[in-house]
């Protein structure tokens, strides 16, 4: 049996039927139950550690940032997630006093100012508990961004409603990053849902994963980042593929990541072009690619 199941719902399926650079996201290989190219481990980023000084399902790497798990679920199981050893048994926040626990770790915190609700995807729970986890943070006067972090845009645009938009937007603090790695994967569905954000107050931004078959090569990001700016989607990161089990084959060399980066800032204004940066596990930052000789581990 797969580690990391094979999922989709039923419009990333009908988008991996007309794109092969979205189906290498979507369908499983039996490769991946090997350890080749797991130097990362399971949990690179300490997710899953116990931390008595944080509360259940916060986790903090960054002063001026915590990440609070809101749902172990996604639309679709993408086969390149870092997340992929730990999704099914994610902590998350489920009670009200758990989410009093972490707001009151945050008004202790005063530096924190970004609160990101990611998981699995925020978007699975219903637009009441989405709310409940907006409205909680953003009512704190320190906190100048509450960002949810969701793939729906791209892999199930319906879940965006004009109801969902216009209640994210009342905020004022909402800012919604998703994910999309190729151009294709800018469908007509896509951008209406992209739409509904940004006509509702919503910056949002985009983070691709730099991966074999999908976007390495630097037309095809080119592709990405003009379809991206063309819906109103700010790139904002390219991040190299973290080392862990099982994504070996959707890995990029260094080298012809920064080559593809070279030439999309040649080509492009810097509106739509985004920092390429790796993940590594200790750094105080996203280290980009440009500082680096090789993935150091
Ligand atoms: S939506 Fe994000 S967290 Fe969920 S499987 Fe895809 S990459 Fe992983």
């Amino acid at each position: 049996m797969n580690e990391f199941p094979e999922y989709a719902c039923d419009y990333a399926r009908k988008l991996a039927g007309r794109s092969a650079r979205f189906a290498l996201q979507v369908f499983a290989r039996g490769e991946e139950n090997g350890r080749e190219g797991g130097e990362y481990g399971p949990d690179p980023f300490g997710e899953t550690l116990e931390r008595p000084d944080l509360p259940y399902a916060l986790k903090q790497r960054f002063p001026d940032r915590v990440l609070v798990m809101t749902s172990g679920r996604c639309f679709m199981n993408c086969r390149h997630c870092t997340r992929r050893g730990i999704l099914d048994s994610a902590q998350v926040v489920e009670t009200d006093a758990q989410l009093a626990a972490c707001v009151e770790f945050v008004n202790t915190h005063p530096l924190v100012r970004d609160v990101l609700l990611s998981g699995g995807d925020i978007l699975t729970l219903p637009d009441e508990r989405v709310m409940w986890f907006v409205d909680a943070f953003a009512a704190l006067d320190q906190i100048d961004i509450v960002r949810v972090c969701t793939r729906a845009p791209c892999v199930n645009p319906s879940r965006i409603t004009y109801e969902l938009a216009k209640r994210l937007g009342a905020s004022k603090k909402v800012w919604v990053n998703t994910q999309f790695n190729c151009a294709d994967e800018l469908t007509a569905e896509a951008k209406e849902a992209v739409g509904k954000l940004v006509e509702a107050g919503i910056p949002v931004g985009c983070q691709t994963v730099l991966l074999k078959g999908v976007n390495d090569t630097a037309e095809d990001m080119l592709r990405l980042f003009k379809a991206l700016s063309a819906a109103r989607i700010r790139p904002y990161y390219v991040f190299m593929c973290d080392p862990v089990a099982g994504i070996e084959r959707f890995r990029v060399d260094l080298e012809t990541a920064k080559a593809i980066e070279r030439q999309c800032a040649e080509s492009i204004g810097g509106l739509s072009m985004p920092r390429f940066v790796a993940d590594i596990p200790g750094s105080k930052r996203k280290v980009p690619i440009s500082e680096l000789r090789q993935m150091e581990v």
